[in-house]
């Protein structure tokens, strides 16, 4: 990573979207209801892949930093009506859509999708596989919290078809771990590794975060240090959004104990060198990979896309998200579920889905929500190629991005020629901001309260 300063660090660190929806999800709307749904899944065209996604909101005790819909429980006795509330729901969409369209990749995320025991990983797998068609390669993951995880969950998971796993690692450190009242040993994760290994599965994610309480450079090395032995295909290091009026429980961290601004931008720069040096390929916003990833090709040949999932090389998905609070996505229509697990699972007991938002998106939502994704997944922009594409002359469509643009050049983090825009090495840190530029929400709501974390 190209060295930054503080000034500039502390110049672009605002509020702003980290852009896995254009427009993002704050301007989805209650007008948008489930007849709404319903027609968009019966328009989708047939030829389309579909990528499912299942929420399970569950977790064994509250992490202070999540920033997850979840709910702390002890009683699983919660899961059986909503593993009812899945299946019914899934049921409802399948009905709805060409049942020759085939499920190009699969995710699990929460909460805690491993607080089900094995025989329930079993069950819930194969009420999808009852609902939906999956293709043989299809990409089958879930997220994994190592705590409380037994072999068994992940043979269930393995046997069930699962080819993908994501491991929260988050920090290593025991006073970082303290803080945010997340304990996991070095032995723990080790274990969890090796099963995977042993079981086959293909890819591992681990999860860090930079941010958290208590976290110093030195500390954090030597969290880079062991995940670095790990060796894990793929790294997501996210950074600690602390936004404790839209996350209460937040408010359990000790502000006093987050690294200030300096300090934060120093993680984030062993982040880049220790696992650059590693031999780990930086993706966009907050992915590493291995060179011969497929997330690294993608990038390469310029077919990277991001959605709620992160980076992914599935564009041409529609994304059928079950569960409370999760989100779909067809071509031009994202949906939010209910977020509450108890109206979720009635509002689906009556009528087979539990829409609470939407949003259609308009032939401008399409046109800037293409022009954030190439600059966040591309780091170019190509006007020429981009205006044929979408039928516009750039230089017109774009004036206000571009005029947004000129400072940000001026500061060295994109360089703008006729022809392109390019995000330079230092101008990686904010892609945020660079995608802000293109955002007509955000012009338009200046004025308003802060609806996102800080860029930076
Ligand atoms: S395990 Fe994940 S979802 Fe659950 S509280 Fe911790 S961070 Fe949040």
């Amino acid at each position: 990573m190209a060295s930054i300063s503080l000034d500039l660090l502390q110049k672009y660190s605002v509020p702003g979207p980290r852009y896995t929806s254009y427009p993002t999800a704050p301007y989805f709307h209650t007008g948008f209801g489930e007849a709404d749904w319903r027609r968009a899944l019966a328009e989708a065209a047939p030829d389309r892949g579909l990528s499912l996604y299942a929420h399970i909101p569950f977790c064994d005790s509250l992490c202070y930093y999540c920033g997850c819909n979840m709910v702390a429980t002890r009683d699983y006795g919660k899961t059986v009506p909503y593993l009812a509330a899945l299946d019914r729901e899934m049921a409802t969409a399948a009905a709805q859509i060409d049942p020759a369209r085939v499920v190009r990749q699969l995710h699990w995320g929460g909460g805690t999708p491993t607080y089900l025991n094995p025989d329930d990983i079993r069950r819930l797998m194969a009420m999808m596989r009852t609902h939906f068609m999956l293709a043989d390669d299809a990409e089958i993951s879930c997220e994994v919290d190592p705590r409380e995880l037994t072999f068994e969950h992940l043979a269930a998971l393995r046997e069930t078809g699962f080819n993908r796993v994501s491991f929260g690692v988050q920090d290593m450190d025991p006073d970082v771990q303290q803080a945010v009242n997340r304990i996991q040993s070095e032995f723990l994760i080790r274990q969890v590794l090796d099963w995977s290994r042993e079981l086959g599965f293909s890819s591992i994610n681990l999860d860090l975060i930079v941010g958290l309480p208590k976290q110093t450079v030195d500390s954090f090395r030597r969290t880079l240090e062991r995940v670095s032995v790990w060796a894990p295909d793929r790294l997501a290091v996210f950074a600690y959004a602390h936004v404790p009026w839209m996350k209460k429980h937040q408010s359990l961290i000790n502000e006093a104990d987050l690294p200030d601004p300096a300090t934060r931008l120093a993680l984030q720069q062993s982040v880049n060198d220790m696992l650059g040096a590693a031999g780990y390929v930086n993706i966009g916003l907050d992915h590493f990979a291995r060179p011969e990833d497929e997330l690294v090709r993608a990038q390469q040949n310029k077919t990277l896309w991001r959605n709620f999932q992160g980076y992914t090389t599935h564009k041409d998905c529609d994304i059928l998200a079950f569960g409370a609070s999760s989100i779909s996505q067809t071509a031009d229509v994202y949906m939010q579920n209910d977020k509450k697990l108890k109206s979720y699972q009635a509002r689906v007991a009556a009528t087979g889905f539990a829409v609470e938002r939407g949003l259609r998106l308009t032939q401008d939502d399409r046109i800037r929500r293409d022009a954030i994704t190439r600059v966040m997944c591309d780091l170019e922009l190509d006007f020429v190629a981009f205006g044929r594409e979408w039928d516009i002359t750039f230089a017109d469509y774009f004036a206000d991005a571009l005029a947004d643009l000129r400072p940000l050049a001026a500061d060295g983090l994109v360089e703008i020629a006729p022809d392109r825009v390019q995000v330079t090495a230092s101008g990686r840190l904010f892609l945020r901001n660079i995608g802000m530029c293109f955002d007509r929400y955000l012009k338009e709501a200046a004025s308003e309260q802060p609806r996102y974390s800080r860029t930076a």
